[in-house]
């Protein structure tokens, strides 16, 4: 036999698509038929074949590969099929048509896995990216939105009625994936994590021996599971169709932003932001960045002025000859107004994830510095999240899966590089980038604790207990009870407590 790589055997697999069937180790072009129309269940199955609805790109459609592509380019997959869900019965057919057939899948909404776990090859990803509902009840403050709004959508949305959730900064990020692995950001600190204010959702489950079927989750019905969802829910229990949201007012922002040339006075900045930043009024909420030859700060204060912004900031702002600007608006448009393009990105990305629960000392800051004057490329930083006293740091009633409360602060190097749609454009730089993040990472652990599922550390020793702590073995029982079969598995899911 011709003797394929990895990488042609996957196109060529995926060229016969829909018409092969492809078992795990073997590929052939002329086994049984596996077509559009004859899907047929195979033997021992309970219900009616199912059939895919919804708008399907196989690997012969035009617009298969954008269809594929993922945020991060470093992962480049096959899937046999997509579906682009148009309601949530073309959900329930999809999963019900991948468990009678036996077919790998995935669960996708804003492509931005950042371990390529939404695509699979030879399997079906089930997007729910077209799901783009809102209903938005100003006079109760609850709004249920489909699963596929990205973040910017969602806080357009919400922005425009004066309300808010919180949600992570890039607006191309799904709102599901954000959701359901936690989801941080500037208003963090006055809201809580996106989860926490996740009061219900419609999710599509595994249901008998190879069916599907949709239910509605809240504090009253499947409690368990909307506990789970709140921290866990990243393809691991089912495709959630739409969230369900406790939503606050919120008219204004003070938006501001301090540079600082050179690294020089990293040491100073870094430890009086970590001494009061996540002490600071919950309304505040900041971030650091750490670049090459630049220091970073971002915040944002909730119905504030950009006097009070300084006033609270002042200390760290104190810190050498930073470059202030301070914009106040409605949160909608300051939102929007610091949105990157996706095409203005590098194609590949690494990132490593860690919360911290005590102060930095001076080892740690000295080499944060060495690793970012000698990082790979342009577009690598270190990057903080303040936590603290925030309202994060107490569970929403009904709790969440999501253990990290006693954070003072997230942090994580992230390395970007290559350019978007030139495939090994980043080809060279790859290793080096991707030993920079591991040697990164390893100097850090003396100073870290805990990792966040949203920013997954692959390879990482724990990673369970470093994603949930204690809520695990929980996590586990309720996998077991809602897909006792496993149905919904990737690298790093949870598998049920059964196995
Ligand atoms: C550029 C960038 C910036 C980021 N910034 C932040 C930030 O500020 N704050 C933050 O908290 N996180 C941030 N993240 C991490 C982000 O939250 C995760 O990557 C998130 O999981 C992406 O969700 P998605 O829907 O876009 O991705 P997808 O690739 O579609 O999905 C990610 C995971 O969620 C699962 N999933 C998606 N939709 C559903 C669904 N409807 N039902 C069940 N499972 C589903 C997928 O199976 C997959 O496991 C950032 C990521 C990137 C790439």
């Amino acid at each position: 036999m011709h003797d394929l790589s990895r990488r042609e055997l996957l196109r060529a697999t995926a060229a016969v698509g829909a018409g092969a069937v492809v078992f795990p180790g073997i590929v052939t072009g002329d086994a049984p038929a596996f077509a559009d129309d004859d899907l047929g269940p195979s033997s021992g199955t309970s219900g009616p074949p199912a059939q895919l609805t919804g708008r399907i790109v196989r690997p012969q459609d035009p617009g298969y590969q954008s269809a594929s592509l993922g945020w991060d380019e470093l992962f480049v997959r096959y899937p046999l099929v997509i579906v682009f869900a148009q309601e949530t019965q073309d959900v329930v057919n999809a999963l019900t048509w991948a468990r009678q057939n036996d077919v790998a899948l995935r669960v996708r909404s804003g492509r931005h896995s950042l371990e390529g776990w939404s695509n699979v090859d030879n399997g079906i990803v089930i997007d729910v990216s077209e799901l783009k509902s809102t209903q938005i009840d100003a006079a109760s403050r609850v709004a249920r939105v489909g699963a596929g709004l990205n973040q910017l959508e969602a806080v357009t949305a919400l922005g425009e009625q004066d309300l808010a959730v919180t949600t992570g900064t890039e607006g191309s990020v799904g709102l599901s994936g954000a959701t359901l692995g936690g989801g941080l950001g500037f208003l963090t600190r006055y809201l809580g994590m996106a989860c926490d204010s996740l009061i219900g959702a419609e999710i599509v489950v595994a249901s008998g021996a190879d069916g599907a079927k949709a239910i509605e989750v809240d504090l009253r019905h499947h409690s368990d599971l909307l506990w789970a969802l709140r921290g866990a829910g990243n393809g691991n229990f089912g495709i959630v169709t739409s969230l369900t949201y406790r939503v606050t007012p919120l008219r204004s922002v003070a938006y501001l932003q301090a540079t600082w040339q050179g690294l020089d006075d990293l040491h100073g900045i870094f430890d009086i932001w970590q001494r009061t930043a996540p002490f600071a009024d919950n309304r505040l909420g900041t971030q650091l960045e750490i670049h090459k030859s630049q220091i970073l700060l971002f915040a944002v204060l909730a119905d504030g002025a950009e006097a009070e912004a300084k006033e609270l900031l002042e200390h760290i702002l104190s810190v050498g000859s930073p470059e202030v600007t301070v914009q106040t608006g409605g949160w909608g448009d300051i939102y929007n107004g610091f949105q990157i393009p996706t095409t203005n990105e590098p194609a590949n990305w690494k990132f490593f994830s860690q919360f911290t629960s005590e102060p930095f000392p001076e080892e740690a800051i000295n080499l944060i510095r060495r690793f970012m004057e000698n990082a790979p490329s342009d577009d690598s930083n270190f990057f903080t999240q303040a936590f603290g006293t925030g309202a994060q740091a107490s569970e929403p009633p009904g709790g969440t899966a999501f253990p990290h409360r006693d954070a003072l602060f997230y942090s994580e190097p992230g390395v970007g590089w290559g350019t978007r749609g030139e495939p090994d454009s980043g080809d060279a730089l790859t290793p080096v980038a991707q030993a920079w993040i591991a040697e990164f990472s390893q100097a850090l652990r003396p100073y870290v604790n805990g990792a966040y599922v949203n920013v997954p550390n692959i390879g990482m020793a724990e990673w369970e207990t470093a994603y949930w702590g204690s809520n695990f073995e929980r996590l586990r029982r309720i996998k077991g009870k809602y897909d006792p079969h496993n149905v919904f598995q990737y690298e790093q899911s949870i598998p049920p407590s059964s196995c």
